[in-house]
């Protein structure tokens, strides 16, 4: 079963349950979202009746509540020293409210190693996962999915080794896995026209059955650029049977795929048309302008 989805919003006032609905409205059977803004440390306290209702309408609907994603801030960044600490007791924070929530799976980014060179960036990632899932002990169910990463300015993460050595220093083994993301990928240098090659050589290193999500994007920028620029599904320098054939990857059934493709002129939400697309298979080079009218 093809699980798709994309990135929704999550407001204090509707929670979960918000989620749910806009996840709905796109004719998704999964989800991600932030428990507040990415950027900022603000966050509400989790409603438990809105959690509730949320799940009621997921079964309602048929849709699988283990797919669905968080995704951990970015202002999360264990690598850099002066924020260390925070960057720990944040992600503790997060994890209390993901396991609060009932969702499997969070999402995040490895870090910037902001001078310190990568060595010392694998440590201090290592170091401060850990800590966070001490604090939590026994009561954590949550897996932190590490993210590939495009390899921008000093993020740690962009090739299969040092998201290895990151797994290979977490001590609760059955609760780390990993997030690819296919602009990233490409940005990085992977050459997605290949995919089933770099599969071989993730189950080799890592080993596939810890890949426990897909973000699904094009990209703005060509292979090696180290860029982290998404693009909508068709629209950017990965080929778009590249993308199906990624999507529709057998060895990768069951995994949730997550788009986080940009809004049409930054207003309107693509994910309705872009999810209508990929289950027919078909690129449409008229689909922004689509967006764009069924907006008006
Ligand atoms: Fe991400
Ligand atoms: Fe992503
Ligand atoms: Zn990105």
């Amino acid at each position: 079963m093809l699980y798709i989805g994309s990135h929704v919003g999550f407001n204090k006032n509707t929670q979960l349950l918000g989620s749910a609905k806009e996840a709905l409205k796109y004719k998704a059977n999964t989800f991600m979202f932030y428990t507040g803004a990415p950027q900022n440390t603000a966050r509400s306290q989790i409603v438990d009746e809105l959690t509730l209702e949320a799940l009621q309408l997921l079964k309602e609907n048929n849709i699988d509540y283990s797919k669905v994603i968080v995704h951990a801030p970015y202002i999360i960044n264990l690598c850099n020293e002066e924020k260390f600490s925070f960057s720990v007791d944040f992600l503790t924070e997060e994890l209390e409210r993901v396991n609060q929530l009932g969702i499997k799976y969070l999402v995040l980014h490895p870090g910037s190693h902001v001078g310190l060179g990568i060595e010392k960036g694998i440590d201090n990632i290592v170091k401060g996962i850990n800590m966070a899932f001490q604090n939590l002990g026994k009561t954590n169910n949550v897996t932190i999915l590490l993210e590939t990463m495009a390899g921008k300015g000093t993020e740690v993460g962009s090739n299969l080794d040092e998201i290895k050595k990151i797994i290979e220093g977490i001590e609760d083994k059955d609760h780390i896995g990993v997030c690819l993301d296919t602009c990233h990928l490409n940005d990085a240098g992977y050459d997605l026209n290949k995919f089933d090659e770099y599969l071989n050589e993730f189950d080799k290193t890592i080993g596939i059955s810890k890949i426990g999500c897909i973000h699904i994007n094009d990209s703005k920028n060509e292979r090696s650029s180290h860029k982290d620029r998404h693009e909508n599904i068709g629209y950017g320098t990965i080929p778009f049977d590249t993308l199906i054939s990624i999507i529709y990857n057998e060895r990768l059934k069951d995994i949730p795929r997550i788009l986080e493709t940009p809004y049409v002129d930054k207003l309107y939400a693509p994910y309705k048309q872009e999810i209508e697309m990929i289950r027919n298979k078909k690129f449409d080079d008229n689909l922004l302008d689509k967006i764009r009218i069924d907006n008006k």
